[in-house]
């Protein structure tokens, strides 16, 4: 397919807009459920959401209004509690697969100081109100493409919006995926033109994230794996360990968390590789690492990367930990690499050396 770069749309891609509605409600001084219904309604018959607001104030000012909201120390907010909670996980799963991620959507300057705030997992965070041009405009999508630094058709663009995201977004060259996602998503999803324009629909970000990322596996491994309990979109709960190792001095990176969702807990019954003489195990299970802190924090401060436990191999139970970017490593009396996944998968299942490291 060679796609190289995920561009996001914001609002109810990345962001449940409830709280902003809310506010504005709060700040009109009608109920909640007026502004969304209103809201619904506007954007059904193809006008401006903002119109939604101009029904109940007919002489509101937006931009005066705003100001105003600001200045009362009720103005737009943005935290972790306004994302969906599969937009870590998803943008963390493409990034290490090696995609690069844009989030740029109609939003205002203030909105992306805030998205940014949040540290996301993404390359570039952008908002109309910074770049000068909204959505559906074609120029819109000339600086998705500048941001995206690659052809428009290796890049893949996700929203909820057909008439702001998927058809101009078609028209400028992108590839599409629609997400069913908030009242747009829902509303115009079983549209024909949807799944006429759509190279992929989707229910969220993790599927998405699932079907662009193959698991890339021989099918030995991908056997062995799934007679483990393996499945791509396997999805375990880590916080046990998580709550055991961050108190003994282990930063928890995304990578890592990525991994244990997918992986932990596996303990894959190899099968005898011919005539190798000892038998490799490894065992998914980071809490096995306890005790062996200072060894993850040796090596990584000497290769300057973030190592977190993973588990262990071998009969004497060797350390294995993965660093922020996803690359594995047997971290004992000295260092080696097994690569990234998939191929350090493949190497753990088939009982290949990792490659020693020389740190001076
Ligand atoms: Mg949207």
């Amino acid at each position: 397919m060679n796609l190289r770069v995920v561009a996001f749309d914001i609002g109810e891609t990345l962001l449940n807009d409830t709280r902003y509605w809310a506010g504005w409600a709060h700040w009109l001084q009608v109920p909640a459920h007026t502004v969304s219904a209103l809201v619904g309604a506007v954007v059904a018959q193809g006008r401006d959401n903002a119109d939604a607001l101009r029904l109940i104030r007919p002489d509101l000012d937006i931009a005066a209004a705003n100001a105003a909201r600001e200045a009362a120390g009720c103005g737009e907010e943005l935290d972790e509690s306004d994302l969906y909670g599969d937009v870590r996980p998803a943008l963390t799963k493409l990034r290490l697969a090696g995609f690069r991620v844009v989030v740029a959507g109609n939003q205002s300057a203030k909105a992306g100081q805030l998205l940014r705030a949040l540290d996301l997992p993404a390359d570039v965070v952008a908002t109309s109100g910074e770049w000068g041009t909204a959505k559906p405009s074609p120029s819109f999508f000339t600086r998705v493409i500048e941001a995206a630094g690659c052809p428009p058709d290796q890049i893949v663009h996700v929203g909820d919006h057909p008439h702001h995201d998927l058809y101009p977004a078609r028209a400028a060259g992108l590839r599409t995926a629609h997400l069913r996602r908030g009242p747009w998503g829902h509303l115009w999803a079983e549209h024909p033109d949807v799944a006429a324009q759509a190279d992929w629909r989707v229910d969220s970000l993790m599927d998405l994230a699932y079907a662009l990322t193959p698991p890339g596996f021989s099918p030995e491994v991908d056997r062995v794996l799934r007679d483990a309990g393996w499945s791509q979109q396997r999805w375990t709960g880590y916080d046990v360990w998580i709550d055991y190792l961050a108190p003994r001095g282990f930063t928890v990176t995304d990578a890592a968390v990525d991994f244990l969702r997918e992986f932990g807990g596996l303990d894959p019954v190899i099968p005898a590789q011919g005539t190798a003489p000892a038998h490799q195990p490894f065992e998914l299970d980071p809490a096995l690492c306890g005790g062996h802190e200072h060894r993850f924090t040796q090596w990584g401060r000497r290769i300057g990367r973030t190592l977190f436990p993973i588990g262990v191999v071998g009969p004497n139970h060797q350390c294995l930990g993965i660093d922020e970017h996803g690359e594995i490593y047997l971290v004992d009396e000295h260092l080696a690499t097994y690569g990234r996944v998939p191929r350090a998968i493949e190497a753990l299942v088939l009982e290949r050396k990792p490659r020693r490291l020389d740190i001076g």
